[in-house]
């Protein structure tokens, strides 16, 4: 059974509940629907409730420098170079048509057409790419294999990227789908993108995974890119309307916000949030910058140890919110 098949009765109707998932989503789904992703994660457990399927969709606005996912930013595919695995034969160089790869390796994004003769060309499977377009179709698919899990442990769907508000149109008829299936739906976002925007998707999402990342403007804009004004629009509208779909996050990151725990704690109690996920600052996305030939600005930083940050579970604990160490 390859991993498409779904079950048919003999009248033709799907006798299983993926099968069944899977014709529900396909309802909601335009024909031709594409959409970029970067990867898919099955049996999560760190990205909403129960067991779930995160999506990592390509494109982001912001470009955080501790960033754990830095290929997905460009929506486009990226290709990742992984030296320790290169031999060094060239083969990749030679067989670019359009003279996209150099050595010392160097990989010039916008001269690549994603033939992807590199990565089929290269023994030593250094080179990978992060990115393929699927049809939302086949994402249901692969989505509503384990509806089973889903169904026992209160699971479902997890949105992430990269921002998912990127590729809004797409993202908007992937939620359609999910919701016709009858999934629960988390969105894991920065919450950088208009409230025009936020108004259209907020019917198809259950759970707001929303960062937080710094409470003032300047030095949100200057480390990330990020418009406090837009993201504060969107905590102050979905606190209004839905504040049991907000969990509110906050990478813990050194010299960057590591001293502002409190005040996002209570920035999220003063909005009616009943969540706070402090995440302790890691390295696990390091050698991604590497195998994009970028610096990584942590290079010389440990893991954030998570035991620093348990204070701050009693200092919620005392003002009626809670607060989790992780996602
Ligand atoms: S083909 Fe692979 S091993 Fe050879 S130089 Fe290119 S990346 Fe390195
Ligand atoms: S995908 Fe094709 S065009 Fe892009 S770098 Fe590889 S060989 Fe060159």
């Amino acid at each position: 059974m390859n991993q498409y098949t779904i079950d048919v009765d003999a009248k033709g109707r799907y006798s299983n509940s993926r099968g069944k998932c899977m014709a529900r989503m396909n309802e909601g789904v335009q024909k031709q629907s594409m959409i970029q992703v970067s990867n898919i994660e099955r049996f999560a457990t760190h990205d909403g409730p129960g067991i779930r399927t995160t999506i990592f969709l390509k494109g982001c606005t912001l470009h955080c420098p501790w960033c754990a996912n830095p290929e997905t930013w460009s929506i486009q595919p990226v290709l990742l170079h992984d030296a320790s695995k290169c031999i060094q034969c060239r083969r990749c160089e030679t067989i670019c048509p359009n003279h996209a790869i150099t050595f010392p390796f160097t990989w010039k994004q916008d001269l690549c057409s994603d033939c992807r003769k590199c990565e089929d060309i290269c023994l030593a499977e250094a080179i990978s790419f992060s990115g393929r377009k699927m049809e939302i179709a086949d994402l249901a698919a692969e989505v509503c294999k384990d509806w089973d899990y889903y169904e026992q442990s209160h699971g479902g769907v997890t949105i992430s990227g990269g921002e998912p508000f990127t590729q809004f149109e797409a993202f908007l008829a992937l939620l359609k789908a999910c919701k016709a299936a009858g999934l629960h739906v988390a969105v894991e976002t920065t919450g950088n993108f208009t409230q025009e925007k936020l108004l259209q998707a907020l019917p198809y999402i259950d759970c707001f995974l929303m960062d937080c990342k710094h409470l003032d403007a300047d030095k949100l804009a200057a480390v990330t890119g990020g418009n406090l004004a837009l993201i504060q629009a969107n905590f102050a509208y979905l606190s209004k309307h839905c504040p049991d779909k907000v969990i509110v996050r906050m990478p813990v990151i050194p010299r960057f916000n590591e001293d502002c725990c409190k005040d996002v704690i209570d920035y999220a109690k003063s909005l009616h949030f009943k969540e706070v996920h402090l995440l302790p600052f890691h390295t696990m996305g390091k050698s991604k910058w590497h195998q994009m030939q970028k610096d990584f600005h942590y290079e010389k930083d440990a893991m954030m140890d998570k035991e620093s940050l348990l204070p701050y579970v009693d200092y919620g604990k005392a003002r009626g919110i809670h607060v989790q160490i992780g996602g």
